[in-house]
């Protein structure tokens, strides 16, 4: 048997899951799709449109008219790639504070949920790649060849994230990013659809205590083992 050509990553916030994929990928040679880039762009919109979060019937419509890009980096700045919204670049914007949230009170609803796994998917079908989300092994590729589920403690993952935001010289409270990530995991957790939890298949690795580099040769073994 070959290499596994469709590779779901999932886990919360913050456990290294994109950091990972996206290394994963270049060693591969695959495309790398971060689907939370979608929920995210959605939200912005959202923001930027004045449209009521709660109003799931007009953020649904939103999720379907949307046209969100994910293309090749356009500037030196620290980006992987440029996130496209409508055309306009917002790849830095949908990183905010006020993106991270609402972006998972919009990601409950069905219409908005339905709209991106399609897209999702068509993505999986055209290209060999390694898609990073909460529901990519349950529910988008629930046929992929490798799953992965990157777990770590939330305190773990807030300090990460707060070292982050304090080595990228902003202003970071860790409290606030450790409250954030609970209120995100709850709800990403409890969600009717697609919730977030590790496909019966998946195999999980936990990171408290590993490194990325660690991490990343835990998951070439499962790649070179499949
Ligand atoms: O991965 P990231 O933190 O960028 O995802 C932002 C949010 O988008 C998540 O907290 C979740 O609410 C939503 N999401 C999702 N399903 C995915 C990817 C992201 O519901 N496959």
């Amino acid at each position: 048997m070959g290499l596994p050509t469709t590779i779901a990553i999932d886990g919360p916030a913050a456990s290294g899951k994109s950091t990972l994929g996206a290394l994963l990928a270049e060693a591969l040679g695959y495309l790398y799709f971060d689907t939370g880039v979608m929920y995210r762009a959605v939200t912005l919109a959202a923001l930027q449109n004045g449209v009521d979060i709660f109003d799931e019937a007009a953020i649904g419509e939103l999720a379907e008219k949307v046209r969100i890009d994910v293309a090749p980096p356009s500037a030196d700045d620290g980006r992987d790639y440029d996130v496209l919204l409508d055309g306009q670049d917002v790849t830095w914007e949908i990183r905010s504070d006020a993106v991270n949230d609402h972006v998972s009170d919009i990601s409950v609803y069905a219409r908005v949920r339905n709209a991106m796994t399609d897209q999702q998917r068509r993505i999986a079908l055209e290209n060999k790649v390694v898609m990073v989300g909460r529901d990519i092994g349950t529910v988008v590729m629930p046929d992929a060849d490798l799953k992965i589920y990157l777990d770590a403690s939330v305190e773990v993952r807030a300090q990460r994230r707060y070292q982050e935001m304090l080595d990228r010289g902003e202003q970071a409270d860790f409290e606030a990013v450790l409250g954030s990530l609970k209120n995100r995991d709850h709800i990403d957790s409890n969600r009717e659809i697609a919730p977030l939890k590790p496909a019966e298949d998946a195999i999980v690795i936990q990171a408290d205590c590993l490194g990325i580099q660690q991490v990343l040769e835990k998951a070439k073994e499962l790649v070179y083992r499949v």
